[in-house]
C-alpha cells in the first residue's frame, strides 16, 4: 500500500484499521488482533505477511468450475473418481468445502461467485453463469444441483438459473427445505447439508 496516502497514521492505527475492513472484525477485535500481534516474534509476523501475499500471488480461478485454486483445473475438476455428469452449483468457493465435509456428493460444482441481487446492483452478468452456460453447453451433465444461499438473492438466483438451464434438457434440482430459510450453506452443519443433498427435488 501506498504510505503516503496515510500520511498520519502510525503503524499501530494502520493495521487495526486494516483489520476492521474485514468481514466479521470490529473495531475491538481489530484492537486485539493488533496487539496480540504486537507480542508476536519477528519470524511468527513474516510468516502471516506471507500467507497474505501469497494468498492473492498464488490462488487463481479454475477454468473450468470458478473454484479458487493453486493449479488449475482444480484437484476436484481433475478427479477421475468424481461423477462429471452432476454439477453443483454454489454462490461461494466455501460452499464447496461445507459440501464436501458431508462426504456425501460425487460430482463437480460451479461457483458463482455471488447471488442475483437487483436491491445491491448484482445482475446476472455480474456473476459466473456465462462460464457456467459455456460449460454446460460443451458437456453432457445429467443434472445441475442448485445449491444457492435459502435467502431472497440465492432463491432468485436459482430461479433464474432454473430458467435458463430447463430448455438445455438438463434436470434441474433444488437441495430440500429441509435447510430453514436464510440459510447461508457455508455455515450449515453436515447433518442438514447432508439430508438437503439427499432431499433434494426437481425445481
Ligand atoms: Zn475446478
Amino acid at each position: 500500500m501506498n504510505q503516503d496516502s496515510m500520511p498520519d497514521t502510525d503503524a499501530i492505527t494502520r493495521l487495526v484499521q486494516e483489520f476492521s475492513k474485514l468481514p466479521g472484525i470490529g473495531p475491538k477485535s481489530a484492537q486485539r488482533i493488533t496487539f496480540h500481534l504486537l507480542r508476536n516474534s519477528e519470524e511468527k509476523s513474516k510468516s502471516l505477511a506471507d500467507a497474505l501475499l501469497s494468498l492473492k500471488q498464488r490462488i487463481a480461478l479454475c477454468s473450468q468450475c470458478c473454484n479458487v485454486t493453486e493449479s488449475d483445473p482444480c484437484p476436484i475438476c481433475r478427479n477421475p473418481q468424481r461423477d462429471t455428469a452432476q454439477v453443483c452449483i454454489v454462490e461461494q468457493p466455501q460452499d464447496i468445502l461445507a459440501l464436501e465435509h458431508t462426504g456425501v456428493y460425487k460430482g463437480l460444482y460451479h461457483v458463482l461467485h455471488g447471488a442475483i441481487s437487483p436491491a445491491e446492483g448484482v445482475g446476472a452478468d455480474d456473476i459466473r453463469i456465462r462460464e457456467l452456460l459455456d460449460r454446460l453447453q460443451a458437456n453432457t451433465f445429467r443434472e445441475v444441483i442448485l445449491a444457492t444461499n435459502t435467502n431472497l438473492e440465492g432463491e432468485q438466483t436459482a430461479m433464474y438459473l432454473s430458467r435458463l438451464i430447463t430448455p438445455l434438457d438438463i434436470k434441474v434440482t433444488r437441495l430440500a427445505r429441509g435447510l430453514p430459510y436464510g440459510t447461508e450453506l457455508e455455515y450449515a452443519d453436515d447433518v442438514t447439508l447432508t439430508r438437503a443433498l439427499e432431499g433434494r427435488s426437481e425445481f
